[in-house]
């Protein structure tokens, strides 16, 4: 027999329904705030640990010393894979020690490590999009997912300009596998605004962004880019644009979230 699908929101639980519904009002509210506006907004309408995840890149950096500024309860944590550049680590003591603040590090298991390298090699990433993926996911997403537990919201410094599959994005969206808010505030900025207030806060930045590293995450998966390519161009170079996220802000079926626009 046929079950009738028309109205699907209809089969989702209440709790997820209501979750939306908030999700839908910030999201409408954010676009006519600034990123620190909507830092204290966010404070406000929700429930629980804010977490917000940084890997010490331009917009983290900027998201970092906005946060500070509001002077909003969030928990900083990163995500330590253990393969980041040597100059990672120091922003990570700069930023500690110009804000006052510990920034969690999250690390792997070394039953998940061992394992992943018994199975696929040291630098297995680099052979298929499969190994790729399950690199990602010993290092990154699974001590993400301890990150975020318990978390009622989740900040993050990702932007729409950063990549085609970012533009499909929402200032705030309901992430029912983690059960929490996702709240994205510089979405609308340009990088050339987060430059601007890092520079005039004097902000702490890696030396990595001046040698041509836009976007920065593990070493043997970033390199530089030349002037006019695009900011994720050098992330996992090796593989198809079309797949070039780690999974970190994709839902467990592999889609990128998209937040329900007002309306
Ligand atoms: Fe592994 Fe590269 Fe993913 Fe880092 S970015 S977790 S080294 S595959």
């Amino acid at each position: 027999m046929d079950t009738d699908v028309s109205n699907v929101s209809d089969l989702k639980p209440r709790a997820s329904r209501e979750m939306d519904e908030r999700a839908r009002q910030l999201d409408t509210a954010f676009a006519s705030l600034d990123p620190r506006e909507r830092l204290s907004l966010l404070r406000d309408r929700i429930d629980g640990p804010l977490v917000f995840t940084t890997s010490f890149g331009l917009e983290d950096q900027a998201l970092t010393h906005l946060i500070v500024a509001s002077g909003i309860d969030v928990r900083f944590v990163t995500l330590d894979t253990g393969r980041l550049f040597p100059e990672t680590y120091g922003v990570w003591v700069a930023t500690e020690q110009k804000y006052g603040i510990r920034v969690v590090g999250y690390y792997p298991t070394t039953e998940d490590i061992e394992n992943l390298v018994i199975t696929q090699g040291v630098d297995g990433f680099y052979f298929s999009p499969d190994a790729r993926k399950a690199c990602c996911g010993v290092r990154k997403l699974e001590p993400l997912r301890r990150a975020l537990l318990g978390a009622g919201g989740w900040i993050t410094g990702l932007r729409a300009e950063q990549s085609p599959n970012r533009q499909g994005m929402g200032f705030v969206g309901y992430e029912a596998d983690r059960g929490l808010l996702k709240a994205n505030p510089l979405l609308d900025w340009t990088r050339d605004q987060v430059a601007a207030l890092v520079k005039e806060a004097d902000i702490p930045a890696s030396p990595l962004h001046a040698r041509g590293f836009l976007s920065i995450g593990c070493a043997p998966c970033t390199r530089a880019v030349a002037p006019g390519e695009p900011e994720r161009a050098g992330r996992w170079w090796w593989e198809d644009e079309a797949a070039k996220e780690c999974g970190l802000h994709a839902t467990t079926d592999g889609r990128l979230v998209r937040v329900a626009q007002a309306g």
